[in-house]
């Protein structure tokens, strides 16, 4: 689908007529006279909100400047939002628009890779506590995803690279076919959408089945919950890609030391991590990464839910103890 076809698929699904196209500085220049364009020749009148790019701008400080930015306009029930960029903006215009006025409706137009495959689907929107990561939030669909892949080309090595650490994460979780083909880095790019369309039928069969995050969604967290304490414990420093990277083999050496899977899927996972050239290593004190478990969003009282592979494809649910996490790591 491209990018110029979205003004008319935009009046399919929203009644306003006016929207806020919210993005970044590097995005700005690449796509928002584009964007701007297919929407406004359906008729919609377009404001824009430009953020600084990066986790700093998932703060409750821009948060706040942007719903004032939408009053000031101001912006009414009908109206909408696009988000056109990666996961920082994808998350910052969707809690957005799941609060102001009660909720209104976001197009997501995801921009890189992590975006397409993960954070523009499935509606968890968040802004970033002092305390951690996402811990303000909402539940709240975007009304349309609008997914051009030619979009991506203009992504850095190491932005794909973010993306691919959820993709690999899709491989590992339950697809072993994926993951196999995902071996070959060449592979992958050629087949880009074939491997985006993947990823989100999968992420899509999660939320479906457990939209509010009770249960089977948890799952999708693999990864996450070392990883986001890493990007915690570095000031956002290492990149949420980066940070699931070293959280999922962290996690499956963890798996492997329990008896809980073969030391053949370890380094399964180690391989793929580093045939991206991931850096796996991971430099913070055990300590460090503790506290910061301590405020993870998944952590119940005294115990924590850690997603476990078993086997590539494979994984689970497992409840375990604070203290027991402490002598884990
Ligand atoms: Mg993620």
């Amino acid at each position: 689908m491209r990018l110029e076809e979205l003004g008319k698929a935009a009046s399919f699904v929203v009644k306003g007529k006016s929207a806020v196209i919210v993005t970044d500085k590097n995005v700005e220049k690449l796509y928002l006279e584009r964007c701007t364009e297919t929407l406004e020749k359906e008729g919609f009148k377009i404001n824009t909100f430009v953020v600084e790019p990066g986790e700093e701008s998932k703060s409750g400080k821009t948060y706040l400047e942007l719903l004032n930015f939408l009053a000031e306009i101001p912006l009414t029930r009908t109206d909408f939002l696009v988000a056109l960029g990666g996961g920082v903006v994808g998350d910052l215009a969707g809690f957005a628009a799941a609060t102001y006025l009660r909720g209104i409706d976001v197009i997501q137009v995801p921009t890189t890779l992590l975006a397409a495959v993960d954070s523009s689907i499935g509606g968890k929107t968040a802004i970033n506590l002092e305390a951690g990561k996402n811990l303000a939030g909402a539940f709240h669909q975007p009304v349309l995803v609008w997914q051009d892949s030619s979009l991506l080309d203009s992504l850095s090595e190491e932005i794909f690279k973010d993306g691919m650490a959820e993709v690999i994460k899709y491989g590992v979780l339950q697809d072993q076919e994926l993951f196999c083909a995902l071996k070959d880095p060449e592979w992958t790019k050629e087949n880009i959408d074939k491997v985006i369309e993947k990823c989100v039928s999968i992420k899509k069969s999660y939320v479906e089945e457990d939209e509010f995050d009770k249960g089977k969604r948890q799952l999708l967290n693999l990864g996450h919950t070392i990883g986001h304490a890493m990007e915690k414990a570095t000031d956002y420093g290492v990149s949420h890609g980066s940070a699931v990277a070293k959280g999922m083999l962290s996690i499956a050496r963890i798996s492997r030391k329990q008896g809980w899977c073969d030391e053949r899927t370890e380094n399964e996972i180690k391989e793929i991590l580093e045939r991206y050239k991931f850096d796996v290593e991971i430099t913070q004190a055990p300590e460090v990464l503790y506290d910061m478990m301590l405020s993870d969003k998944k952590r119940k009282g005294s115990d924590i839910d850690l997603v476990v592979p078993y086997e590539i494809g494979k994984c689970a649910l497992k409840r375990i103890s604070i203290e027991e996490l402490k002598e884990l790591l």
